[in-house]
């Protein structure tokens, strides 16, 4: 027998841009009780913009901002752009020596003699580097040059319009649990979670402890655990979750790939749109 009911589940979710891959999904999905996003390009734009520099240790604006961007030449990650667009010049490869990106750390590179790191505290932390303690409204990148610290850049990412939306519309249909899943700051995480009126947050996350989280979530769940991201970071968390939701129209190839459902215009409150219609599908079995 074929529950002919859940290809028109899926046609009305698709003439919504929301990809589902298989009708057990939508059975999945009624049933959500607790939702975990990822915040950089899923709950936040993910176009990040430098709106300060600060300098240390007699280093200039010009330095920092121009090893930076030098440093992040080859990285795809959204903080990466921003400081290279702050930059404004063209780089040339050829200066850069050697180049490494530590996942959920930052970048370390040589260029042209000159030793240049940029990440999070956890980066300095792991180099040994003393640096500021920063509380401040966006994500600080650090800047380290020859072993010294030289200040630090803070990026700053927009909420996405309808993000407050997705949060209300999922608790109006009965969502128990919010929360936010983050690799950023606590400061950052906890800003974003009072705007949007989220249930919880855990910052300061590695790409391994996303997991972890959603694992603590099912184990907790009375329903099912949906997890939604867009990042390369975010397939294995995105495989491990009742639900895996991914955002289609900025988020990484590996993403949409190990996903049960994608989002195609990336808009969070196509997330409410899918559960009401997954609610709504009569299972019709002939
Ligand atoms: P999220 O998508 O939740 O921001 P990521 O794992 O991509 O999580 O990044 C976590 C943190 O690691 C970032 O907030 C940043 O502090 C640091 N980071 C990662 N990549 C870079 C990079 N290329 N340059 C500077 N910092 C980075
Ligand atoms: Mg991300």
């Amino acid at each position: 027998s074929i529950p002919l009911g859940y290809f028109g589940g899926i046609g009305r979710a698709a003439r919504e841009g929301i990809l589902v891959k298989g009708s057990n999904y939508l059975d999945t999905l009624k049933e959500a009780s607790i939702v975990a996003f990822d915040k950089t390009g899923t709950l936040t734009k993910g176009v990040f913009k430098v709106t300060k520099v600060k300098t240390r240790n007699g280093f200039s604006e010009e330095e920092i901002i121009g090893f930076a961007a030098l440093a992040e030449a080859h990285s795809n990650h959204p903080i990466a752009k921003a400081i290279r667009e702050a930059y404004g010049e063209d780089i040339n490869e050829a200066e850069i020596v050697e180049y490494e990106e530590i996942a959920g750390h930052g970048v370390r590179a040589r260029i042209d003699g000159v030793e240049v790191m940029v990440g999070n505290d956890r980066l300095l932390h792991r180099f040994k580097v003393e640096h500021d303690t920063c509380h401040v409204r966006g994500t600080v990148a650090h800047v380290v040059i020859n072993g010294k610290y030289a200040g630090y850049i803070i990026i700053s990412d927009e909420i996405k319009d309808d993000a407050p939306l997705a949060v209300k519309e999922l608790k109006r249909l009965g969502v128990k649990k919010v929360v936010m899943v983050t690799g950023d700051s606590r400061d950052v995480a906890e800003e974003i979670a009072e705007q949007l009126g989220l249930d919880g947050f855990y910052a300061e996350l590695l790409p391994g402890d996303k997991v972890r989280v959603i694992e603590e979530l099912e184990a907790e769940a009375e329903g099912k655990v949906v997890f939604v991201g867009d990042g390369i970071n975010d397939a294995p968390v995105l495989a491990r979750a009742d639900v895996g939701v991914a955002m289609g129209a900025l988020g990484s190839d590996a993403a949409i790939e190990t996903a049960d459902v994608v989002i195609m215009d990336d808009k969070p409150s196509k997330l409410p749109t899918g559960i009401r219609i997954a609610r709504t599908t009569q299972r019709i079995v002939w």
